[in-house]
């Protein structure tokens, strides 16, 4: 993607040439892009110029995410890179000649970097991981990974916890969590193989219902646990017409875009179901999302219908879980009647479909994980502790970065 490259290449170059700066910020809670069009004196008007189908991602800019700024030295913003999710980001900028503002949403432009660690236990593999890592998000992941799979308590002195994971890096910063990709626990004398999934729980190799597919994933059979505490699905029968992606292939726009949710074809005015108790945080219009319920659940849940007929409740109200908050349509910007359902965990968008239990699977026992290329990462781990190679990490002082393995 070398034009995406470029955005990067210019923002740095102008730094040097015009004495501009660039800095990176906290994108706080409660914070709107109107807001930051006016403390940057940018003429409202931008606002109208961007479009229907754009003006969904100015509310879904995600709270404490860093945004990079590129200022002049009269104070003028030039550039700014405001991340929507892990993969796009609005990119705002400054007509040298005419000082127009134009807006556009592009892919973020990261570094990934694979890091291999090698640690030995001296009071409990968080602490431990941290000291030689220095990188909290890291120590976590390990923690978190080891957490459900092994007794940490029943770690002695001197095992040892190794492990390959993937860094991603923008301009110079960490961003994003890091993976895990697996872990070599060896503890009085015996050793473990530990892989972590997508949201870094980890999976022990030879566990009940674990196996290696042909391909090399480890493949994990885990049981339903507590089936009430399951979201349910927005409508009595599914159709899905457009999955969840953080970038997908736009065929009208010809261009990227995320799509944050999961489209479900129905027809008008058919009943929309709350997926789970909670209590409405929003129910009202939402610009290119046309009329809108949003519902915060416990658990960090909050999820969103979109392109409603109907809003049959109003915010602040209490609701169960299957009760009607609206019907079917197509309001704002919508090509034919449908809901568009958003789901977010802990502020960040996720794939509904991931997090909903399909009530035609209510006999499934089980929930089918696969760890991608597990067979791979352990073979390649072994290796670098067979050549005894040093923890080798990443940190804000290396000015270059040089990957291992393949
Ligand atoms: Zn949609």
């Amino acid at each position: 993607m070398p034009m995406f490259k470029s955005v990067v290449v210019i923002l740095l170059a102008l730094t040097s040439l015009f004495g501009a700066k660039v800095t990176l910020h906290d994108w706080e809670r409660g914070q709107t892009f109107s807001n930051f069009l006016e403390e940057h004196n940018i003429p409202k008007k931008l606002l109208g110029q961007i479009s229907d189908e754009d003006q969904k991602f100015l509310t879904e800019i995600q709270s404490d995410s860093k945004y990079y700024q590129l200022v002049g030295a009269d104070n003028t913003l030039i550039q700014a890179l405001i991340p929507i999710n892990e993969e796009m980001q609005i990119h705002l900028y400054r007509d040298r000649e005419s000082g127009e503002y134009s807006f556009d949403i592009i892919p973020i432009v990261y570094e990934e970097n694979e890091y291999f660690a090698n640690v030995e236990i001296n009071s409990n593999p968080y602490s431990d991981t941290l000291e030689c890592v220095k990188e909290e998000k890291i120590a976590k992941r390990v923690g978190q990974a080891l957490k459900n799979t092994i007794n940490t308590k029943s770690l002695a002195k001197g095992d040892q916890v190794a492990f390959c994971y993937k860094q991603r890096t923008r301009l110079g910063e960490i961003c994003h969590m890091p993976s895990i990709e697996v872990i070599k626990l060896t503890t009085r004398g015996k050793t473990k193989f530990i892989y972590a999934d997508e949201d870094g729980d980890g999976h022990l190799e030879g566990a009940q219902r674990t196996s290696f597919s042909k391909e090399g994933d480890l493949v994990h059979l885990v049981p339903f646990r507590d089936r009430s505490k399951k979201l349910g699905m927005p409508l009595r029968h599914i159709r899905i017409t457009s999955s969840f992606s953080y970038r997908r292939w736009h065929p009208i726009l010809k261009r990227y875009r995320p799509h944050h949710g999961t489209d479900f074809g129905a027809r008008t005015g058919t009943p929309l179901l709350a997926v789970y108790e909670g209590t409405v945080s929003y129910a009202g219009w939402m610009g290119g999302y046309g009329k809108v319920v949003k519902i915060r659940h416990p658990r960090g849940y909050e999820s969103l219908y979109a392109h409603q007929n109907r809003i049959s409740v109003r915010r602040g109200e209490r609701v169960k879980k299957g009760q009607i908050i609206g019907y079917v349509g197509s309001t704002g910007r919508s090509t034919g009647p449908h809901l568009h359902f958003g789901l977010q965990k802990s502020g960040r968008w996720v794939d509904p479909m991931k997090h909903l239990q399909r009530t035609s699977l209510n006999k499934q026992k089980f929930n089918k994980i696969v760890i991608k290329d597990a067979k791979m990462h352990k073979e390649k781990l072994v290796r670098l502790l067979d050549a005894n190679s040093s923890t080798y990490v990443w940190d804000d002082t290396s000015t270059q970065s040089t990957r291992i393995g393949g």
